[in-house]
Parts: C-alpha cells; structure tokens; sequence
C-alpha cells in the first residue's frame, strides 16, 4: 500500500476508535443520568404514596412505633417497588425507623452528621439522589440512594432516606443503549468505510493503470524490453557519454528473417513466443551497459557500450547471428530461423587515437542518434538484400541502397494496382534431341526507365512486403492464359514463393487458374524450392499432395543451393528436380567433385521417377555433358534467355515445324523426354 493511502486508512481508523470511545462514554453517562431521575422519580413517588397511606407518619419519623396497618403497607411497599431499605427521620434529622436494613447495618450516626448536605436540600423540600456502585452480593451492583422530604401541604413531615435496587434496571439500560450505541457505530463504520473502500479501490486500479500506462510508455508489452519511444530517449545520452569518455558505441539493428511465414505457418502464438525467446536471448547476449530494445514487430536493437574497434563490433554483429540461429523450442517442436543484423558505429574508427582526435568533431565520428540509426537500418538493408542470415557493417553507398528499395517497394505497389507486372518466358529443351518442351514463366517488373528490375530482388521484397500472393496468383493465372494458346505438348512452369504456402489455398488457386484458362493440369508445372519445406512441412505437404491430385507437376527448384534435405525428396513425390545454375557453371571449372555431385543427383532422380533438369545452361560443352550426364532437359541462355511472350510464340513456331516434320519421319517413341 502507498504511503499516503496508509496514512489515510490508520487516520480513519483512529477516528473510528475515538467515536466508539466517546460513544461508550456518552451512553455510560446517559445511562446514569436516565437511572437518576428514574430513582428521584420512584423514591418521590414512594414517599407521597407513605405520606397519603401512612396517617402516623411523622409520629414514626420521630421514633414511635407504627400502628399495625402502617408497618404491613411499609413491609409491603418495601417488597414491590425498587426500594429495598429505607430509613424515616423526623425533620430535626433524628433517626426514626428503618427497614431492610440487615441486622447490624443500620448506619448508627444521625443523618445531620453522615449526609449534612442531603439534609439542607431536604429541609428546603428538595430531593437527592445518587448511584452507588456495589458487589452485588451484599449490596445490589447498583443502587441509587435518594434523599426525600414528605411534605404535606409545604410543610415537612418526615426525612426519608430510601436505597432503591437498580441493579437490574442498569443492566437493562446498558444492555439497550449499547446495542443503540453499537448499531449507531456499526452505521458510522458503514458510512465511512464502503465510501473509503470504495475510493481506496478506486485509487488501486487508478495506480494500477497509472503503471501500466507509464510501463507501456517505456517498455515493449510483449518481450518486456525498452521500446522505441525508450531507445529513442535513451540513445542520446549514450552518444554523448561515448563522445564525452572517448568510448565506441555500435548500434546493431537486429531483423528476424521471414518472421512473416513463421507466424503464418506456427500461428501468432508461437510468433510471440519466439519473440519473447529471442528478446531473452538478445538480453544474454548483450554486455551489462548495452541498451536492449524492441523496436516493433521483429526488429531489436542492441546499443553495445565500450566499443573498442570497428572489428569488436563486427565480432559482436556475426556472434548475434549466429547466436540467434540456433532454434528455438516452441510447443515441444524446435524452430529455427536466422535473423539479419546491420550494423553502425559512433565513436569507433580504425585509424587509431591521434586520428580520432583530428576527426573528433567530425559528423562521420558522433553522428546524431537519428543519423546511427538510420545507418544501422541500412547496413540491415544490407544484410537482407545480400541474402538474409548475415551481418553488414553500415558503408557509405548504402544510402543509395535504401532510396533503391523504397523505389522498388513503389513500383511493386504500383504494379499490383495497376497490372504492371510482365511475363517472361524462357523454353526448356528435351536434352537428348533438342525439341522445346516448356516455357519458364519469369516475373519482370520495369523500373520506370527503360531497365528492368531484377527479379531476386523485387520478389524478395514483395515477400517482405507482405504481398507476394497476389503477385503469385496473378503470374499463375496469366502463365496459365497465355500457355492455353500454346500446341498440347509444351508445357508452362510457374515458380511458387514460400510464402505463397504459408497463406494457404495454393490448390485452390491453381484449380480456378486451370478452370478460367481451360489449360490441363499435366501442362502446368509448379516450381518450389527447399525453402518451402522448412516450416509447417506437413501443411506444405498435404498442400503438395492436393496440386498433386489435380494433376499438376512439382518441381523442387534450385536443388543443391539450400539445405538439400533428401528427407524432402523422400517424402513427397516430386514429378522433377532442377539442378541450381551455380553446379552448371562449377562443372566448367573441370571440378570432379562437382561432376559426381551432378551425377549423383541424376541418379538419385532416376530410382525416384523424377525428370532432371539443368538450369543455366550457356555452353554447348555444358549441355553435353549434362545430356551425357543423364539430364532429361536443359535450360538456359544456351537455347534462348527469357522473353516476352509474342518471342515465345515465335519460338514455338520456329520448332514446332521442324518437329512435325521430324515427327512425321520418326517413331512417336522418341518424342517422349
Ligand atoms: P529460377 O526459378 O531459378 O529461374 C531461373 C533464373 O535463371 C532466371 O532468372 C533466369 O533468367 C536465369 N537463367 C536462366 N538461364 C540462365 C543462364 O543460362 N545463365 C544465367 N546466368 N541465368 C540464367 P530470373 O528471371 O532473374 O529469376 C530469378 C529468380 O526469381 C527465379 O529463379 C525465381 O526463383 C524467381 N522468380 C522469377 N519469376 C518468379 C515468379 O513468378 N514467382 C516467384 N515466386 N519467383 C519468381
Ligand atoms: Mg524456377
Ligand atoms: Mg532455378
């Protein structure tokens, strides 16, 4: 509980106890007072009733004895009421006779002596009363003894000194008033005390909130790191210490690849809780002084302090990537994933400290913190655009790169919108006899001034960007369209991003694709690569399975770039595997490895059923010893780059007639590649 709360809960309940106090207080006196005018009320009473009934009654208060009637109605006006002893004096105060008194208590000493001020008030006609306390077993526990004068007509007869039991009624009377007096504070209590609970519960959640929003205000909800706005706050302030002290700051901008199909293909569930793993990870890796924060959605920060040197940081960058490429267990699965780092000094330099002090006003030396960041988010650039999982030191012609991607980023949105993409088309040529078999569909996107952009890099961004489906459904349903037109044997391939899979419905999409385009399903052939397989393979598997179906041919693409897991091959029927570009063009460097790698490759091909196709194929000598190798088809600038589709249709022209007539010559066996 706050200070000021507890002082104000203790303060309420100390007044709580003053009015229980002075309330028992009130009533104890109350109750006095009622039971002192009960008793002047009886005693008066008592003692007109003795004078009316009692003829002899001042002769008695003198000394003499009562007839017999008078003691019987004094006997009996003793066992009724209240009164249980009494004494009569004569008005001179002169005892005359008493009742109830036990045998050797009558008070010996004449009342003028014992009670010299009840007798004055008595002879001036006025009545005494007091309470007394008593033991309750020889005297009742309360008694009121009252000083009565008998008067008749002004004039005094007979003192009376009457003791009335009030035990009783004082019992009675507490036992009331203390149940008014607790009910009253019981009332107090609820009055004070649900309006206080009520604003003591208020000001709780109050402060609740009032924490939280200042929490959120500075840290990340989720990973419980410094957030944006903090580091925003924070960097300043190191950049001045690390300039003031002379010490290096490299601030690393840490990016998750591909967070996108992760959360797609996990759930958002197991997004988050990568991230959390990841912050805790970051937060480990980090030195004591680093500034550790979540910039939004995958991206972190780390500010390392004490910065020695350029390399110190490049160290430090690759050990993060490293570091955060090892998997992470989520729901009893271990996922991995890679994330980009870029990164940019302040304070740092490599020239040495009599350099350092020449360049120490320099920008280039304590750059502004919006100036480090922006260069750490382009060394990120960097990093992804160089293919992702990497560390990039910040650079000075990085800032052209930056404006590159933002360009891009506006061309693909415009494109989308406004059906600005192109279709390419490159022929793929059986290898034992050189007949066109199919056309590659290559996405092309023009960079507004004459050039094209390069597809690695455009695709690569709208993956990032979120919108590679829509780009992915509109190549399948042109690819599909145009190849409609083409003659029954050439077939179309469609390349499929990752991404792609991870939002689900491929078949779908390729089924309405075939449907609108009346092309047949064995004319279509989808190429996916290893990638694909690495997250959620069972979903990608059954998504396989339904292409597969349909009727639709998958190609594994790229083979031999990735992680080339055989236990992908195993475990979905690929109609063909293309062998990477990059073992075509070792194969001229005379490597035998590499040779027996491509041999192994088509061998493997062949006991699963699959049709081998060489990519990049740009050399005559290349494409025979691919064709010797066992290859099924070749692809490359060899037999025609990528072109528009009207190029494509001449192609076809070209050697369709060539092919019928050879066709014409030949057994229909041999056409089958
Ligand atoms: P890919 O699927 O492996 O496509 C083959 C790439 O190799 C094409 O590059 C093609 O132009 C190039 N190539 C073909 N023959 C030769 C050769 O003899 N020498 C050399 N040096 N290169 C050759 P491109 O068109 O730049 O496409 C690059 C990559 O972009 C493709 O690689 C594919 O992964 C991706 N891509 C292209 N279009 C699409 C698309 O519509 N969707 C998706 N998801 N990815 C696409
Ligand atoms: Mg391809
Ligand atoms: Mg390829």
């Amino acid at each position: 509980m706050p200070g000021g709360s507890r002082a104000r809960a203790i303060a309420t309940l100390v007044l709580v106890g003053a009015v229980l106090c002075a309330a028992m207080l009130l009533a104890g006196q109350t109750v006095r007072s009622m039971l002192r005018l009960e008793a002047e009320s009886s005693a008066g009473r008592w003692a007109a009733e003795l004078a009316r009934a009692l003829p002899d009654i001042e002769a008695i208060a003198g000394g003499a004895a009562p007839a017999e009637e008078s003691r019987a109605l004094l006997d009996l006006s003793r066992r009724l009421g209240a009164v249980y002893r009494y004494r009569l004096h004569a008005p001179d105060g002169s005892a005359g006779l008493s009742g109830g008194f036990a045998p050797g208590t009558v008070p010996a000493a004449a009342i003028g002596e014992r009670e010299p001020k009840a007798l004055a008030a008595m002879l001036a006609g006025r009545t005494v009363v007091r309470l007394a306390e008593g033991d309750g077993i020889r005297e009742p526990t309360l008694r009121a003894e009252a000083f009565v004068p008998i008067l008749q007509g002004g004039r005094v007869l007979a003192l009376a000194e009457i003791d009335l039991d009030f035990g009783e009624r004082h019992a009675f009377y507490e036992a009331r008033l203390g149940r008014l007096v607790l009910g009253m504070i019981a009332l107090i209590a609820l009055a004070i005390a649900v309006p206080g609970a009520a604003f003591y519960w208020r000001t709780r959640q109050k402060q609740v909130a009032d924490r939280k929003i200042a929490f959120l205000a500075h840290f990340d909800s989720l990973t419980r790191l410094k957030n944006r706005a903090r580091f925003a706050a924070e960097l300043p302030a190191a950049l001045t210490r690390a300039s003031e002290s002379g010490q290096g700051i490299a601030l690393h901008h840490i990016d998750v690849d591909r967070f996108k199909d992760i959360n797609d293909t996990l759930g958002h569930d197991a997004g988050d809780e990568i991230l959390r793993q990841a912050a805790r990870r970051l937060v480990g890796l980090a030195g004591p002084g680093d500034i550790v924060a979540r910039l939004g959605g995958d991206e972190f920060v780390i500010c390392q302090q004490a910065v020695r040197s350029r390399v110190d940081a490049e160290c430090f960058g690759r050990h993060l990537v490293a570091r955060m490429g090892a998997p992470f267990r989520v729901r009893g699965h271990d996922v991995a994933m890679s994330v980009s780092v870029g990164t940019a000094l302040a304070c740092v330099d490599a020239e040495g400290a009599s350099e350092r002090r020449q360049r120490a006003a320099a920008d280039a030396f304590v750059p502004a913190a919006e100036v480090l960041v922006k260069r750490a988010d382009m060394a990120l650039y960097r990093a992804k655009a160089d293919g992702r999982g990497r560390h990039r030191l910040y650079a000075e012609d990085m800032n052209a790169t930056l404006t590159e991607r933002l360009a891009i980023e506006a061309l693909i949105r415009r494109a989308v919108e406004h059906d600005g993409f192109e279709l390419y088309y490159q022929p793929l040529f059986a290898a034992a006899e050189p007949e066109l078999r199919a056309f590659e569909a290559l996405l092309r996107l023009r960079d507004g001034r004459g050039g094209l952009v390069a597809p690695d890099l455009f695709i690569a961004i709208a993956e990032e960007m979120g919108m590679i489906s829509e780009v992915g459904h509109w190549v399948l349903r042109h690819a599909c369209r145009e190849a409609a037109g083409w003659p029954s044997h050439i077939s179309v391939s469609v390349n499929l991003s990752p991404a792609q899979f991870a939002d689900g419905g491929v078949s779908v999409l390729v089924r309405s694709a075939l449907a609108e385009s009346g092309l047949a399903p064995e004319r279509l052939e989808l190429e996916i690569t290893e990638t694909v397989l690495l997250h959620d393979s069972e979903h990608v598997l059954r998504e396989l399975e339904q292409l597969d179906m349909l009727g639709v041919k998958v190609v594994m693409d790229d083979f031999g770039t990735g992680y080339s897991s055989l236990a992908y091959l195993w475990r979905f029927r690929f109609a063909g595997l293309k062998i990477d570009r990059s073992f075509v063009m070792a194969l001229d460097d005379g490597n035998d490895a590499i040779a027996s790698v491509v041999r192994t490759i088509v061998s493997l091909g062949r006991v699963l059923g699959m049709r081998i196709t060489a990519e990049g194929v740009e050399t005559i000598e290349q494409a025979e010893r691919l064709r010797a190798m066992g290859c099924d088809r070749l692809q490359g600038y060899l037999f025609g780059r990528p072109a528009s589709a009207s190029v494509a249709a001449r192609t076809i022209r070209r050697h369709d007639a060539p092919r019928l007539a050879r066709r014409a010559r030949k057994s229909p066996d041999s056409a089958v590649a």
